[in-house]
């Protein structure tokens, strides 16, 4: 569906150099601003407004902060009062620092065109420098670069203009909103140097939904419930939130909370929102103790409408950090002392929530729907959703009670052996620092056992994922020397829970990068096997209970010759003791976590 309609070029032209004011002349429209509103510039034309900008402007930088998998550079622009481009100039000198995001997805770039005109309007006509009283600004106008120039008018049927845009995911078809932990894209590694150097003290990330429509043109989400520190989720509800909200309502764009009908034909079932775990970015920013702000403009509404909705959300944003600054650092400072405090505990009792659910409790919620009927499909056969364009004021229940549905007590710090040379890599990226052991030792650790594990079928971002059973142990193991040592008490602890508890949905294991812990590589002849086994059930009643057991109760076991002679060599001396088992362990006990301390370098 496409709604947008034509203006004339002149009318518009001098509708923006109103808004360009008379410091700035014409040259300064963007591709988007001289096409009516119609067209988004492409990489090239964006990189040169953006380096023609810094060249203008004494106030503004740019930077390539790494390389795409394609050899294209992904382009920074840091705005500033004073010059302070560097992040502990701007600590030093009570700046917060705010990074605005836009084409994670490239074919939603109404970012891009809304932060082309924010950066004009701070650093060339000036009538918004203002924003940089309180505040240094970085901007990634595309960070999906190789996606944005796989340009053209097909990549977003739902999607109401502009009229060519870019491609949903990278060259490396990966999803970069689901790779913020995992870090498989070489872009994702570029942009979490980036964010641990400069730790934003907000972040923001900017979208177009798929899905219903509505009457709003813009919908967000922040993480408000466990899954943040409580001081700085206060912090956005009592004092970001409804002033941000009230500069994009005054604007004239109704918005409302980022939402999924519970079920997909029936608006009156309600809404539900919920927690993002950590692979989407605001998900990983809460993980490390920072908000983060998802805007999701809305894909029916004209390209203008949306990137107009978009400038005034990023506007109101900086406007309000920029009001409270003060508060925002001193919440941000006390979550991360409290995450360093909690490393060094010695009750035992602290614990991280790993995996969120939904209560049954729901509140009344006024929404501005698009009123809508369910007709008979000939193409489909099914049921297809016909929205008549009448704007409807409904009353329906919204379930936003996040519950924790798993969590996990925090260990002084994690230890792995060295082999796994992802890990250190991956974990320095998100800003965890590791010490080595400098000799090999040994010490009780706690760790896990799987058991029944099953790979995905198909591949989901490049991997196929795994699901298991974990069954906690507690054992003695030497560690040899060079194993890795991750305390828990560090600023972004909580990253490194997520990556190495199992249960956690973006841990290292269940993406698949212990894959090789699963596989069995020596096997028994079943003709040495048959004598082996026999004298194990003969010698041992317990054994023998178990082995009988399980034949009587698992039917596909006892069928299987090869399975059951197997699971014997599994329990014979020629075992492999390590077959899935994890190779993190979990010191929980200050002298097994002395004795590590002792043993690094
Ligand atoms: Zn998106």
């Amino acid at each position: 569906m496409k709604r947008a309609s034509f203006s004339l070029a002149g009318v518009v032209l001098a509708a923006q150099l109103s808004v360009c004011g008379p410091a700035a002349d014409s040259t300064w429209l963007t591709t988007y601003e001289r096409s009516g509103f119609l067209r988004t510039g492409r990489y090239d034309e964006t990189i040169a407004y953006c380096k023609r900008l810094a060249g203008a402007s004494p106030l503004a930088k740019f930077i390539s902060f790494g390389v795409s998998a394609r050899g294209r550079d992904l382009p920074l622009m840091i705005l500033s009062q004073d010059r302070t481009f560097e992040p502990a100039q701007a600590r030093q000198k009570g700046k917060a620092v705010i990074l605005i995001q836009s084409g994670i997805h490239a074919g939603e770039i109404d970012g891009k065109d809304a932060s082309q005109r924010l950066m004009r309007e701070i650093v060339i006509t000036g009538s918004l420098r203002s924003l940089l009283d309180h505040a240094v600004l970085l901007f990634i106008p595309i960070f999906n670069v190789d996606g944005h120039e796989r340009f053209g008018p097909y990549n977003r049927i739902n999607q109401n203009g502009p009229a060519e845009t870019g491609w949903r995911v990278t060259a490396q078809n990966l999803n970069l909103n689901r790779d913020f932990m995992k870090a498989d894209a070489p872009e994702m590694r570029a942009f979490l140097t980036l964010f641990n150097r400069w730790l934003p003290d907000l972040s923001i990330d900017c979208h177009v939904t798929d899905g219903i429509d509505f009457q709003y043109d813009v919908t967000y989400t922040m993480e408000l419930g466990p899954n943040i520190d409580r001081g700085v989720s206060a912090w956005l509800s009592g004092a970001f939130l409804p002033k941000t909200l009230h500069a994009v309502e005054a604007s004239g764009h109704k918005v409302f909370t980022y939402v999924f009908p519970r079920e997909d034909h029936d608006l009156a079932k309600g809404l539900s929102g919920g927690a993002a775990p950590p692979r989407f970015s605001t998900g990983y920013a809460a993980l490390q103790n920072r908000p983060a702000l998802l805007i999701e403009t809305h894909m029916l509404k004209a390209y203008r409408t949306r990137v107009e909705a978009t400038y005034h959300f990023l506007r109101g944003a900086i406007g309000s950090v920029g009001a409270d600054v003060g508060a925002l650092t001193r919440v941000l400072a006390a979550a991360d002392s409290e995450v360093v405090r909690r490393g060094r505990h010695t009750d035992g009792e602290s614990s991280v929530p790993l995996n969120f659910g939904l209560g049954p409790g729901s509140r009344m919620t006024e929404f501005l729907a698009i009123r809508s009927v369910q007709v008979k499909s000939e193409l489909s056969g099914g049921e297809r959703t016909v929205y008549t364009g009448e704007p409807d004021r409904v009353m329906i229940p919204f379930y936003d009670q996040i519950t924790i549905a798993d969590s996990v007590r925090v260990p002084f710090a994690y230890i792995l052996s060295p082999e796994w040379e992802f890990a250190p890599r991956i974990l320095k990226l998100h800003g965890l620092s590791i010490r080595r052991l400098a000799r090999p030792l040994t010490l009780e650790v706690e760790s896990y056992r799987f058991t029944d594990a099953q790979w995905q079928t198909r591949p989901f971002e490049g991997r196929h994922g795994v699901t298991y059973r974990a069954v906690p142990l507690t054992e003695s193991r030497t560690y040899p020397r060079g194993s890795v040592i991750v305390s828990c008490d560090q600023r972004a602890a909580n990253v490194a829970v997520h990556l190495f508890e199992p249960e956690s949905r973006d841990s290292f294991v269940a993406w698949g990068f212990f894959d090789a812990i699963f596989e069995q590589k020596e096997y028994a002849e079943p003709y040495v096997m048959e004598k082996v086994g026999r004298e194990m059930l003969e010698r041992d009643s317990s054994l023998r209970r178990e082995y009988r057991q399980k034949v009587e109760t698992d039917t596909v076991f006892a069928a299987r010759a090869d399975s059951r002679l197997n699971w014997l060599y599994l329990r014979s001396p020629w075992g492999d003791p390590w077959l899935g088992k994890y190779p993190v362990g979990r010191i929980v006990t200050s002298s097994a976590f002395l004795a590590a301390q002792d043993a690094a370098r």
